[in-house]
């Protein structure tokens, strides 16, 4: 249940995998943090040490432009995705220091690197503030994604698979029995009434996000905690090639996307639940969108929007006390890189459950 980016995606898999599958979504599908989220497919900028996620990271970057282009041509519908490379500013000795020490880590986890000095930067990026920059690092293999894109290709393939999708149907609880699940679920009938229906299914899949740990469930211990973490991003219509790589300076990125968007975040709030749009963050996040691109000063973002990563202990990602639940939420800041190794581990563990 939930129809984000991580339900979209493994319920693809699972249907390819010749299994039945239904896809419950509260509102629309991939309405929440899986249309928010900027689309970096970016281990250079997020990982420095060997862990679990940093290998599944790994290996999901690995199969994006093949998840890519299967998904295009299943569903004739094309998907910005982007392989170009990210570049990491350094406007002081000592951040150029911990750039190039956190490469060195890097590189002994198999992710490349490259300096590049600030003239060569002035060429290339002619756009780039190189004003007092002390260095850069282009990783050639970090890429973008448009995550709106990838779930309206990922509902389409899903109805081909014959996926069953179920908009505006809230799973209210959800009950586990050694060999079943059985849903509740809140919808509304076609006289505009509201009704809770059960279904039983072999197994159910939480991928409700930031929300997962809110959907009460009996016959198990209680899923991990899970807490929403709010992100702004602003955006700016920009003529093309105005950000041909993504950039990152500290804790700001920018990347633009096919359709011109050029998207400058983030911020992190412990905020809870609360949507709404804050101007003082969105003109921080301006100004320092502005600090690595100085013509962006002349311009104001003509889109600020926000959402809620979903930050557990860490990434919950399979069976949970019964084969007849199982996990995929707590993928914080990279589930959107971390979608196609998420949908095909969760297919091959439940096709082995569900062949006796
Ligand atoms: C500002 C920001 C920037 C980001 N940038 C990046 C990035 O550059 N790269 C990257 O990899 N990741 C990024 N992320 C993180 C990424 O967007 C998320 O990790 C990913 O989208 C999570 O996908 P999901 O399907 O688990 O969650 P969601 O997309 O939130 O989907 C969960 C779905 O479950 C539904 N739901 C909730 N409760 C119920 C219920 N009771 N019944 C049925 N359905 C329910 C919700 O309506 C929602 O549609 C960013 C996130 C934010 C907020």
């Amino acid at each position: 249940m939930g129809g984000g980016l991580i339900g979209l995606a493994s319920a693809w898999r699972l249907a390819q995998a010749g299994l039945r599958v239904a896809v419950y979504e509260r509102g629309g599908f991939g309405g929440e943090a899986s249309w928010a989220g900027a689309g970096m497919l970016a281990p250079g900028g997020e990982i420095e040490e060997p862990s679990d996620f940093a290998s599944l990271a790994l290996a999901s970057r690995a199969l994006y432009r093949a998840f890519v282009r299967e998904l295009e041509a299943a569903t004739r519908t094309e998907i910005d995705y982007q392989e170009c490379g990210a570049l990491d500013l350094a406007y002081s000795d000592d951040e150029w220091r911990a750039l190039q020490h956190r490469a060195e880590r890097q590189r002994a986890l198999g992710i490349a690197s490259k300096a590049v000095d600030p003239k060569q930067v002035a060429i290339f990026w002619p756009r780039v503030r190189t004003e007092n920059l002390a260095g850069a690092l282009f990783y050639p293999d970090d890429a973008i994604v448009n995550p709106r894109e990838l779930c309206r290709s990922l509902v389409l393939a899903c109805t081909k698979a014959a996926v069953e999708l179920f908009s505006v149907s809230a799973v209210e609880q959800i009950h586990v029995s050694p060999n079943e699940a059985t849903l509740y679920v809140k919808t509304i009938t076609r006289k505009n009434r509201k009704v809770i229906i059960g279904r039983r299914f072999r197994a159910a899949v939480l991928a409700a996000g930031a929300w997962s740990s809110s959907i009460p469930v009996s016959g198990v211990p209680a899923p991990p905690a899970v807490e929403p973490v709010k992100g702004h991003l602003v955006g700016y219509q920009q003529p093309d090639q105005t950000c041909n790589t993504i950039l990152r300076h500290g804790h700001t990125y920018l990347l633009q996307r096919a359709n011109g968007l050029l998207i400058a975040g983030a911020s992190v709030e412990h905020a809870g639940w609360d949507r709404s749009l804050d101007p003082a963050i969105a003109a921080r996040l301006a100004s320092e969108a502005s600090f690595v691109l100085p013509h962006l000063a002349e311009t104001t973002p003509s889109e600020i929007w926000i959402g809620f990563r979903p930050s557990s202990d860490h990434l919950q990602l399979g069976p949970w006390h019964s084969s007849a639940l199982h996990l995929a939420y707590g993928h914080f800041r990279n589930g959107i890189l971390l979608a196609p190794k998420t949908a095909a581990d969760l297919a091959s563990s439940l096709s082995r459950i569900s062949r006796p």
